[in-house]
């Protein structure tokens, strides 16, 4: 809405100027370029990274209003202040504002550098008039995942945003977000019209988060574990809102450290209360459902855990990230368990047809996560688009290398067994069967007259415990509706020879009596 020379030189006087900040971080740089030199842009960057300025402080200097695409009022009103405190001219268009008249005559004045609305504005006829009568500088479209089916957060009004936008093919647009995997981002750019050169992706890495993926044994013990690793504040993630009551209550038992539960069921004041005792504390544990942390600011949160499985890589990333904000070392932990993912996996079944390849997308991303022998950091930053070094020294499977070893004959035989059985019994069902166990129910059904009877012997009968859980994080084990498990993915490609399985190997007996807990 200026005439500043377009020039990064000029943005980071403005910069000093507006916001009192020395320099840009990350590769916010790269982001103003192209923004200055009017080219369109998807600004790929996490939470904190400072997106917001990449558009704020090109709109005091380009001549015209920049419009902005964001699709919750609460947060539109937040930016609304932090904007106008730095000294930029703002406005909202929201159902929740009273002067709209003031805000329609500033914009055609060119009085405005900022206009928020929300996304459903762009199918309305009056407000592309409106645009039309004055000259806007670009479009930023925050949150701009929800412009995807393939995200997780998909919003059909984003949708209207690029018929309302080519009706102003000369004016540059931002898009942001802080979460999109290759796919997504791919989505965002088609959808959105911006050229394929148009990609800026920032920092994902957190170096002082230390991750660990372990399997779930003794969940109150392994969480004991680590609060007496980590006398800090701390958050557990559990699945349900009995799960969270009942940890809560056994973790407060066994420590004596302060745990308080926070999940929708509790009274809306006992929620909030729990969570101000939270941000006070300096040692309390909260066990929450995933409800709990958007929008908390804690930086001293030294470790997080997950009992049971994320949604997704983005979700794991996003609740682990609320761990170590201050920079101090950090934990993340997970406890997971093959129920977990056969779980997920049978929830796909009851998802639109449009819905279930991308989520079955996300579960196999997550099942490469867990199921990795190498770094966990590579995994989560390749995730989302970087290049990262092959091994990372702060991970469970970097400091410590798991043992693996071709378990494919081994997986012939359960997936053989599953076959033979019908693709309907559970795994207890079927170890007994492979380990040649006359019990009574596998006489009954003949089972001890197939082939596959007693064809696994002593080493290997332990690892079908672990297998069976491998096989059904990659989805070549699926659970039916009534708890047995069939045949799936790549199933038949291993029974045939085509794929071979490799498996992270459990740890020894006296390993894990040594109290290390890893595999
Ligand atoms: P995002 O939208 O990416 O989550 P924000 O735009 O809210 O992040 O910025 C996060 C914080 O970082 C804000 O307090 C902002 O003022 C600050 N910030 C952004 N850019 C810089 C910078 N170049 N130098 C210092 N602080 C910055
Ligand atoms: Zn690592």
């Amino acid at each position: 809405a200026n005439f500043a020379p377009l020039t990064l030189d000029a943005a980071r006087a403005r910069l000093r100027e507006l916001f009192g900040f020395t320099g840009f971080r990350g590769r916010q740089e790269d982001v103003l370029a192209r923004v200055l030199a009017r080219q369109s842009t998807l600004a790929v960057m996490p939470t904190g990274a400072g997106k917001s300025l990449t558009y704020q402080l090109p709109a005091t200097m380009m001549h015209g209003t920049c419009i902005v695409i964001s699709p919750l009022i609460a947060l539109m009103h937040d930016q609304l202040r932090s904007a106008r405190a730095n000294g930029i001219r703002a406005a909202t268009l929201t159902s929740a504002d009273a002067d709209w008249r003031e805000t329609q005559d500033a914009f055609r004045n060119g009085e405005l550098d900022l206009l928020y609305v929300a996304p459903e504005r762009a199918s309305q006829q009056g407000f592309r008039n409106l645009i039309s009568a004055a000259p806007l500088c670009m479009f930023a479209i925050d949150e701009a995942h929800c412009v995807s089916e393939w995200g997780h957060d998909f919003r059909p009004d984003y949708r209207q945003l690029r018929p309302m936008m080519n009706a102003f093919p000369d004016v540059p647009r931002l898009a942001l977000t802080a979460t999109a995997d290759a796919h997504t981002r791919g989505d965002i750019m088609a959808q959105l019209g911006i050229p394929d050169d148009g990609l800026v992706i920032a920092g994902f890495d957190r170096p002082n988060i230390r991750y660990a993926i372990d399997h779930r044994d003794s969940v109150s013990r392994q969480l004991t574990n680590l609060m007496a690793a980590h006398p800090g504040p701390g958050i557990v993630y559990a699945p349900t809102r009995r799960k969270v009551e009942d940890i809560a209550e056994k973790l407060a038992a066994a420590t004596g450290r302060p745990v308080r539960p926070y999940h929708a069921g509790l009274d809306p004041e006992v929620r909030q209360a729990n969570q101000a005792a939270f941000v006070e504390s300096e040692d309390m544990v909260i066990v929450a459902t995933i409800a709990f942390g958007m929008g908390i600011d804690k930086p001293d949160v030294r470790f997080v855990a997950h009992v049971g499985i994320p949604k997704s890589i983005e979700a794991y990333y996003q609740e682990t990230g609320r761990a170590g904000r201050d920079g101090d070392p950090a934990q993340a932990a997970m406890f997971w368990g093959a129920g977990d993912f056969a779980q997920a996996r049978q929830r796909l079944g009851e998802l639109d047809e449009s819905r279930q390849q991308s989520e079955r997308t996300r579960l196999d991303a997550l099942a490469g996560l867990v199921e990795t022998p190498g770094c966990r950091r590579a995994v989560l930053l390749r995730h989302f688009g970087e290049d990262p070094p092959e091994r990372c020294g702060n991970c469970d499977n970097c400091i410590e290398a798991p043992a693996v070893a071709d378990v494919t004959q081994l997986a012939r035989k359960l997936l053989s067994a599953v076959y033979r059985t019908g693709q309907s019994f559970g795994f207890g069902h079927l170890a007994k069967v492979l380990t040649g166990n006359e019990d009574e129910r596998v006489r009954q059904r003949g089972h001890d007259k197939l082939s596959v009877f007693g064809i696994v012997d002593g080493d290997d009968a332990v690892l079908l415990q672990p297998l069976s859980r491998a096989l059904q994080a990659r989805g070549s084990l699926v659970s039916t509706e009534h708890g047995g498990l069939a045949l799936g993915g790549d199933a038949r490609d291993i029974l045939t020879g085509g794929q071979t399985v490799e498996m992270v190997m459990p740890p020894k007996r006296a390993r894990r009596s040594g109290g290390r807990g890893r595999r």
